[in-house]
């Protein structure tokens, strides 16, 4: 939760302020930032303030760009399967979900499938400031086909599209496509994502799931860029990755889970040129989910969800490791409760990090089994895979800015966008300063976190699976 830290002026001079210089991977001295008309303005400032400024003595906290989720569900409700209209409670559990978000120091998101007229009225609702939360870029709907991935998830009544936006779009043309890409580019967003897996969630019961036809993908591909948008596509398999790489795709979300890929499989999408999300936190929640069991019970996670959405969790939890007859088996699969799928992954996408393919940071939280915050501790599984913790933090900072488009956020320099987040300790010396979010700037407003750490997801566990 945050408090206004109240001031009257636009302008502000943050004294003592250590800022966190992730280009150039270092925590500078202790100096005057200066925050005028929602930017930066000055990070070396004489320490006498503009007299119209409000001061503010940060202590020598460090003071870091706002993190950068790049692959989130921010609107979810944490159902495992679609059920009918949603309850009221779906509203205020978004608003949950942007405050928190916000609070853990990240200051910007991209929402990955979310009706995106829903979208839209919570990011006005954000800008309007009746609700804190990150700025939320958006695709809109997953593009897929009938009966693909997502299979739990299908197109609403066209009544209720035109009303919220649908979370799934099953174009049959090239030309469908490019509709419905115009379509979305006019309602504001800025990446389109497809949901490409062909091999049933099951994996072992040897059903393969219809996908996007080639020739549509094609489509999609051609109508984003002529808009300048990204196309990011949802894959798991081995096998569907080796297929995308003949597409002009942009990025990859997840990994490969099914096996290890072979050095020249890891070279074909190195040469392709796309870039990677790996999410290892879904994918290592969907593993253990069991464990976070400890946190779902907390008092802090009476504040993350409202009780509808925490007593579904509770009993997703609580039955993880029972096979017999849960519903929400279709949802997750084979992964569900595997830790080796997670152990595949982690190892591909190391290799992927060694030969050179570009990673950003995303959690995929609100895909039900991670949360808001978690962008933590997805840094610091980017360092079991071998970046430096200057890396890591880039992934999530300047570097997932540009990758986004939002070239104004990532850095704290003069003229960005002061979307700030202050830390205490250094994360690039250790990455736990990341769960001590003393305070985040919105646009230059200064807001106060209630809690001195982020909660504890993996209570009495270890934050990273394999090694
Ligand atoms: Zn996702």
């Amino acid at each position: 939760m945050l408090t206004n830290v109240d001031f009257t002026s636009g302008k502000m001079l943050l004294r003592n302020a250590r800022t966190l210089d992730v280009a150039g991977g270092k925590l500078l001295d202790a100096s005057n930032v200066l925050i005028d008309g929602g930017k930066v303005v000055d990070i070396d400032a004489a320490s006498a303030p503009p007299s119209d400024a409000d001061v503010f003595d940060l202590g020598g906290l460090t003071l870091s760009p706002g993190l950068i989720d790049t692959h989130v569900h921010i609107l979810s409700p944490y159902l495992t399967e679609q059920k009918g209209v949603p309850g009221m409670w779906t509203f205020k559990q978004m608003d949950r979900n942007c405050e928190n978000t916000l609070a853990a120091g990240i200051v910007c998101v991209v929402d990955m499938l979310s009706p995106i007229k829903v979208l839209r009225r919570q990011r006005k609702k954000i800008s309007a400031g009746k609700v804190n939360g990150p700025d939320v870029m958006m695709s809109g709907g997953i593009f897929s086909c009938q009966g693909g991935y997502p299979e739990a998830i299908n197109p609403v009544p066209k009544a209720v599209g035109a009303l919220v936006g649908q979370p799934k779009y099953q174009p049959q043309s090239p030309d469908e496509a490019a509709k419905l890409v115009n379509y979305l580019h006019g309602l504001g967003a800025t990446v389109i994502k497809v949901g490409y897996t062909r091999l049933s969630r099951q994996l072992v019961d040897g059903r393969s799931l219809p996908a996007i036809s080639d020739e549509v993908l094609t489509g999609v591909c051609d109508a984003a860029h002529a808009l300048g948008l990204k196309v990011r596509v949802h894959h798991n398999w081995s096998e569907d990755m080796l297929h995308l790489v003949d597409f002009k795709i942009d990025a990859l979300e997840h990994g490969v889970y099914d096996r290890n890929l072979l050095d020249d499989e890891i070279m074909a999408l190195k040469n392709h040129g796309a870039s990677v999300i790996p999410t290892l936190t879904i994918n290592d929640s969907q593993g253990r989910f069991e464990e976070k069991l400890g946190f779902l019970r907390s008092e802090r996670a009476q504040e993350y969800f409202e009780p509808q959405a925490l007593e579904h969790l509770l009993w997703v939890c609580s039955t993880w490791t029972k096979f017999q007859g849960e519903s929400y088996d279709g949802s997750f699969g084979y992964t569900r409760a595997n830790r080796y799928c997670y152990e595949i992954e982690y190892r591909n996408t190391r290799k992927l990090f060694e030969a050179g393919v570009k990673l950003y940071a995303g959690t995929d939280c609100g895909a039900v089994v991670a949360y808001p915050g978690e962008l933590a501790d997805e840094i610091l599984r980017l360092t079991s895979i071998g970046m430096t913790n200057a890396q890591a933090l880039r992934a999530a900072t300047n570097e997932a800015a540009e990758f986004i488009g939002r070239p104004d956020l990532g850095e704290v320099a003069p003229g960005k966008t002061a979307h700030l987040a202050v830390f205490e300790g250094n994360p690039m010396e250790d990455l736990s300063a990341l769960r001590r979010v003393r305070y985040v700037m919105k646009s230059g407003r200064l807001m106060k976190t209630s809690h001195d750490e982020l909660p504890e997801f993996w209570q009495g566990f270890t934050v990273l699976a394999p090694n």
